[in-house]
């Protein structure tokens, strides 16, 4: 008997009629012999509408409560997913993150998994239960309830698949699987039937929203295959897995974030440990820091600029305030409307011209480069939000990313 995890998106179960099909999937499968845990999201655009209700009442709510709102949307689900299967006639039970033993960190709407205890989830397997467990959330040591980022769902099915072996985890979203770019802003975007792990995780971490980054590396730490397929039909999807599987590409993808701002510090004192002040002091709001940029001294002085995600803008503005009066830096500037546009592909650190061939691709049109950062699998460049999606399909042109 094989162990199945299936988990649904928003989109997937976004009205009465789809999550009764996602429950039909996992009937399915249970009745093809295997033992099912499903995960789940909250219902469409339930997270969004409960975030902005908490904005209308507040601009800054406190990251506890926003857990404790948002974590309601995935918990609505279990329940109407349980009572859907019932109906069919089928064993179910609803779990929440904490009865599934998922315990995280304390970092509220950010929190990580530090270990799973799956003994209940076992327990109601074995009395041949469906188990359906909410995606996003957990409990920390304080029994807060805490939640894993947006799209957290994505990284709660693969962290069960690692925590109970699973023979197989599918992630049912409302696209074919993962494509060359995103399809919804580059139509010519292609399928991808198999893709390395760290391809995966740049992609999302780039900004392709369909997979959260940190599920994707929970999949290559515990080497946990799993496939990204439609909810609404039976194609394969895309399997998500280790580079000996595959053919290698230079470029594989191409990713376009337009939640990132810009920030510069001015005047910044060209000393030792200046710059690890400033960012000490931003990571310890629990602020990542993606591009940095410091320009060459000039009079004992420079100029540091570095993106991150707009939601973390004030948090980080709070961190650096006291470190630039204490350092005597000049103004902090914020550019909001910035895009960054990256390709991946882990056969890009065997060849050269890679990066060229991006470059002359933005240049041809018209798109002017205000960052550049690259590792040995990716190329990103940071520009005019009103130039994204122009340098997206221009890079995706460019290395036939559409054509089979
Ligand atoms: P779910 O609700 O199932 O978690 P998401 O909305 O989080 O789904 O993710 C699916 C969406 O991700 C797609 O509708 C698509 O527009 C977007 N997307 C972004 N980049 C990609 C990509 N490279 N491949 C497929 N989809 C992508
Ligand atoms: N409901 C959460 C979100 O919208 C988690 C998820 O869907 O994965 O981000
Ligand atoms: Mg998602």
């Amino acid at each position: 008997m094989a162990l199945v995890i299936q988990k649904f998106g928003g989109s997937s179960i976004a009205d009465a009629e789809r999550l009764k099909k996602a429950s039909r999937r996992a009937v399915e499968e249970f009745n093809a012999g295997n033992q099912v845990v499903v995960v789940v999201s909250a219902m469409g655009d339930r997270t969004d509408e409960l975030v902005e209700l908490a904005r209308r009442l507040n601009p800054e709510p406190a990251p506890r409560e926003m857990d404790m709102l948002l974590s309601v949307g995935e918990q609505t689900s279990i329940a109407l997913m349980a009572i859907a299967i019932h109906s069919m006639g089928f064993k179910a039970v609803s779990l929440t993150g904490s009865q599934a033993g998922i315990r995280t960190d304390g970092v509220a709407s950010k929190a990580r998994i530090n270990e799973i205890d799956a003994t209940r989830v076992f327990r109601e397997l074995e009395k041949g239960q469906i188990v359906i467990v909410a995606g996003f959330q957990g409990v920390d040591s304080d029994d807060n309830i805490t939640t894993l980022g947006r799209g957290g769902s994505d990284t709660t099915a693969v962290a069960l698949a690692a925590a109970l072996k699973a023979e197989r985890c599918d992630i049912f979203t409302d696209v074919d699987g993962i494509y060359s770019a995103d399809p919804r802003l580059v139509p010519e975007a292609r399928r991808i039937e198999r893709i390395d792990y760290d391809e995966m995780l740049e992609l999302a971490s780039l900004g392709a929203q369909v997979m959260q980054s940190r599920a994707a590396e929970i999949a290559k730490r515990f080497s946990v295959p799993f496939r990204v397929r439609p909810g609404g039909n039976n194609s394969e999807g895309t399997l998500v897995t280790n580079t000996e599987q595959l053919e290698q590409v230079d470029v594989r993808g191409a990713a376009l974030e337009m939640n990132e701002a810009k920030v510069t510090i001015r005047d910044v004192p060209d000393i030792p440990g200046a710059a690890s002040k400033i960012f000490s002091a931003i990571a310890k709001e629990h602020v990542s820091v993606d591009v940095i940029v410091q320009n060459i001294s000039a009079k004992g002085i420079t100029d540091l600029s570095f993106t991150l995600l707009q939601d973390d803008l004030p948090a980080a503005r709070r961190a650096s305030e006291a470190v630039i009066e204490e350092l005597g830096c000049g103004e902090l500037e914020v550019e909001d409307s910035i895009a960054k546009v990256s390709i991946v592909g882990v056969g890009m650190k065997n060849h050269t011209g890679v990066a060229e061939s991006m470059f002359s691709a933005l240049a041809e049109n018209g798109v002017n480069i205000k960052m550049i950062s690259t590792s040995e699998i990716k190329i990103s460049v940071v520009i005019d939000a009103d130039q994204g999606q122009i340098a997206l399909r221009a890079v995706h042109e460019a290395f036939e990313l559409g054509s089979a």
